[in-house]
């Protein structure tokens, strides 16, 4: 693992190691829409954990940057990708075509919770302008369903006539594992030149899933002004090769095993 991090860090050279780095403190001082503080409050989450509080503040910054963010399983990696992600979107649906973020995960199951921490994130966007806070939830699902992000999964397991109409609805962030997004991709013409912010989370684990070729295919497709992301428990060099190909001068946020 150590190892690792040497060569992304010979390689490109402005490579930071951020361990111990003081980022924001709280969710408050990351300058988030009302709208996401409200449904971080009311998941509870109270205070950032170290993976986000280092992630968030870097992920949001202009220039957009590419970052390599790796941590334990448990530490949070989902919202620290998540928040961001939601916040450059702007909480609302584009009528522009395409998907504008991609969330590759190595497991349908996976991806079906990832799905869930973003739609609860996104959820109620709008309810916090025009005085309406505090409206009760029915008109703000309403306005939620209308307005809100579309978000479409894109896994193995479902049948491909109700994934091809999904992406007819044009979601704005498509969730999916890598072996169905690039079926799509090849045999539907799923076209990925709208995407500008791609995550690769679970990063070890799509590697040891064999799915190298699925995803190099994948990042190929992909426009190169996107803002690219990789999320990963460890380290292997199988991963810095990968970060090498796709990921340009990313900050590298590296925690220790009890972050
Ligand atoms: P990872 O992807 O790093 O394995 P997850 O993103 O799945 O971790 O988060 C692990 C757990 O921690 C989840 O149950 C999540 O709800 C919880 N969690 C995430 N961020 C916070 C936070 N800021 N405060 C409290 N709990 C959190
Ligand atoms: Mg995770």
């Amino acid at each position: 693992k150590k190892e690792g991090t040497k060569m992304l860090k010979m390689t490109k050279g402005k490579t930071k190691i951020a361990k111990g780095e003081v980022g924001g403190g709280s969710f408050q001082s990351m300058g988030l829409h009302p709208s996401i503080l409200r449904s971080l409050t009311l998941r509870g989450y109270k205070i950032p954990t170290p993976i986000q509080r280092l992630s968030i503040p870097t992920l949001l910054a202009n220039p957009p940057r590419d970052l390599v963010g790796m941590a334990r399983t448990g530490s949070g990696k989902t919202l620290a990708y998540m928040v961001p992600l939601v916040q450059r979107l702007g909480g609302r649906h584009a009528a522009t075509f395409g998907a504008r973020a991609l969330i590759l995960l190595p497991a349908r199951e996976l991806a079906v919770q990832v799905l869930k921490v973003g739609k609860e994130l996104a959820r109620g966007w709008g309810a916090c302008e025009g005085g309406h806070a505090g409206d009760n939830e029915d008109i703000e699902g309403e306005r939620s369903k209308a307005h809100g992000l579309r978000w479409g999964l894109v896994v193995g397991g479902e049948g491909l006539d109700e994934q091809f109409e999904m992406i007819t609805n044009n979601p704005d962030v498509v969730i999916a594992t890598p072996g169905r997004l690039l079926h799509l991709v090849v045999e539907m013409n799923l076209d990925l030149r709208s995407v500008q912010y791609v995550v690769f989370d679970e990063a070890d684990r799509l590697f040891e899933m064999g799915f190298a070729t699925a995803l190099n295919e994948i990042l190929h497709r992909l426009p190169s002004s996107r803002q690219t992301l990789l999320f990963s428990a460890t380290l292997p060099k199988s991963l810095v090769e990968f970060a090498k190909a796709g990921l340009q001068d990313p900050k590298l946020v590296r925690l220790d095993a009890e972050s």
